[in-house]
């Protein structure tokens, strides 16, 4: 026997449905790159989707099939996230910053038969154009000059026509991964994953989106499924702003004339805005929550962000988990805790939200889970409905029996089921047989006033296998000495754990979403020596 309520497939064209119903007049804002700035609202964006849909149908574009997007974030790319998975195809989001050899290989992979991109990114089409045999058709979203113009491809049809029907389970969306080993693997949401992701990051102890929120979400939108805000801020009718540039100057100009209550940002983002903020003698413009992932985040910026009055959410998860699998929500206790405690506690990756189960397994006895002591790490595994099974035409399973799926990280679960990740499997730095972690070595750096990032890496030692190496970028016109920095560490962090070196660099290099590239900087100290 079944229940007796209505069978409603979840996808995510129901959404946008509902916020062109619910909110129609609820803004969209974009912050085009020339300055300009333009407003849509829920209601025109979904004829905008519609009649996307009906112009890709002209193209004999059905459902199942691949369109990619190549674009920063705007209004018209989330109308074209809507319009692509509303017409039942699968929407690639490109990440413009991924070398030649790897956008060749997902295109072809993925079999993308249009491709609609920002005038910016020209260049890249140009170069890969013959090496992109699988697409027909190119449109551009913000020029006329070299292709289709998006707002011409779809200005000659009505908007009259409804959303492909299907499987809840059929596939919405390819997201690939950055491939730091390998080739790049697609990550294949369907509108059933999405749609259950949504229901979790809207509810008040995860993300709080609700139809007063007015929603930046600073991540690219070829990131990670944007994190999963654009869905969600349909799902609540939020008001969304976007821009495709990120210059620190400019987003703090938008949380303040927007009223932007939400931003959610790797790291960097908050670093290049307190230095913005430093540097002019400007306040935060008032919001009420940071949402911060993809890094860890150290204690000092949650303490400032904290110290202006901002909710700090930190999220850990990845491509492969839509993304969202732990928060840092607030524990029943939080009103009895010290400010240092909230802290701490917000310092930390949080607990799973409903939907999404971790287990930490031993690093001695891989077939037994760590004990929750908050101190015993091994590999971190999860599973759930928006986690991953397999990637996108590979022929096995990722995830292992039960649906766990080894998520490479490293961390500790307390007793109070709160995750706390203390390293990559492939970052951990392997020292006289024992481990360090790096993420706990540069939390203990930034902590200090004068450093404003910092990597530490494995170098070989002919004695200890591993030793580590700290670099470090300093703040404008601070002048702290390797020495001074590493008696400061010896006071945070075990002493054997100390760097052997600790090197001074203008800048340290980044990948596409921000963070830190431990493999690009694993190249530049190739041939770096300790005795
Ligand atoms: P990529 O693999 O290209 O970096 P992802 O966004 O999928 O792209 O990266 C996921 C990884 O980012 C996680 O496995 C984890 O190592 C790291 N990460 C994400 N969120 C956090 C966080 N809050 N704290 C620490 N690390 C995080």
């Amino acid at each position: 026997m079944l229940g007796g309520m209505q069978d409603w497939e979840l996808r995510v064209s129901g959404l946008i449905d509902h916020a062109a119903r619910a909110h129609p007049g609820r803004e969209i804002v974009s912050r085009w790159a020339d300055g300009n700035q333009t407003r849509t609202n829920w209601h025109d964006l979904r004829s905008d989707a519609l009649r996307m849909m009906q112009a890709l149908r002209r193209l004999d574009i059905y459902p199942g099939a691949r369109v990619a997007t190549l674009a920063m974030n705007h209004s018209r790319h989330l109308a074209s996230w809507f319009g692509i998975t509303g017409a039942g195809c699968v929407l690639h989001t490109i990440n413009p910053r991924l070398f030649d050899d790897q956008l060749e290989y997902i295109v072809n992979h993925a079999g993308d038969r249009v491709l609609i991109y920002d005038s910016q990114f020209q260049p890249i089409v140009e170069r890969m154009r013959a090496r992109w045999p699988t697409i027909e058709q190119y449109i551009c979203f913000d020029d006329a000059r070299n292709a289709v113009s998006f707002t011409d491809w779809i200005a000659g049809e009505d908007g009259d026509a409804v959303w492909a029907a299907g499987d809840e389970r059929a596939p919405c969306m390819l997201c690939y991964t950055s491939g730091t080993t390998g080739d790049p693997k697609g990550v294949l949401y369907s509108h059933r994953s999405n749609v259950l992701h949504t229901l979790a990051m809207i509810q008040p102890a995860c993300l709080a989106i609700e139809p007063r929120s007015c929603v930046l979400p600073v991540v690219p939108m070829f990131h990670a499924n944007n994190w999963g805000l654009p869905w969600a801020c349909a799902a609540t009718g939020a008001k969304m702003v976007y821009s495709q540039v990120n210059e620190p100057t400019i987003l703090c100009d938008l949380i303040a004339d927007e009223k932007v209550t939400h931003v959610g940002g790797v790291p960097t983002v908050w670093f290049a805005m307190f230095e913005h903020l430093d540097s002019t003698g400007r306040t935060m413009p008032p919001f009420r929550l940071a949402l911060s992932g993809g890094s860890a985040v150290p204690s000092s910026v949650v303490e400032r962000l904290m110290r202006a009055g901002v909710r700090v959410v930190q999220a850990w998860g990845m491509t492969e988990t839509s993304p969202i699998a732990t928060v840092t929500y607030e524990p029943p206790e939080w009103d009895d805790m010290t400010f240092e405690q909230q802290v701490e506690c917000k310092s930390r990756q949080g607990r799973p939200v409903y939907g999404s189960e971790v287990r930490v397994m031993s690093l001695t006895d891989p077939t037994c889970e760590a004990a929750h002591d908050g101190e015993t790490s091994g590999p971190l595994q999860v599973r759930g409905p928006w986690t991953i099974k397999r990637y996108f035409e590979a022929e096995e399973d990722i995830a292992g029996p039960g649906d766990w799926f080894d998520t490479g990280d490293v961390a500790a679960i307390s007793s109070d089921g709160t995750v706390r990740l203390t390293d990559r499997t492939k970052d951990l730095i392997k020292s006289g047989g024992e481990w360090i972690s790096s993420v706990d070595l540069e939390n203990a750096a930034v902590s200090h006033p004068d450093v404003l990032e910092a990597a530490a890496i494995g170098i070989f030692h002919p004695r200890w296998d591993e030793r580590p190496v700290l670099v470090v970028v300093k703040k404008p016109d601070a002048a702290i000495s390797a020495e001074a920095l590493r008696e400061y560490l010896t006071a945070r962090v075990a002493k054997w754990w100390v760097p052997d070196a600790i090197e001074f660099v203008d800048e340290l290099p980044h990948t596409g979403t921000g963070k830190i590239s431990k493999k690009d900087l694993r190249i530049q100290f190739r041939d770096y020596r300790l005795d």
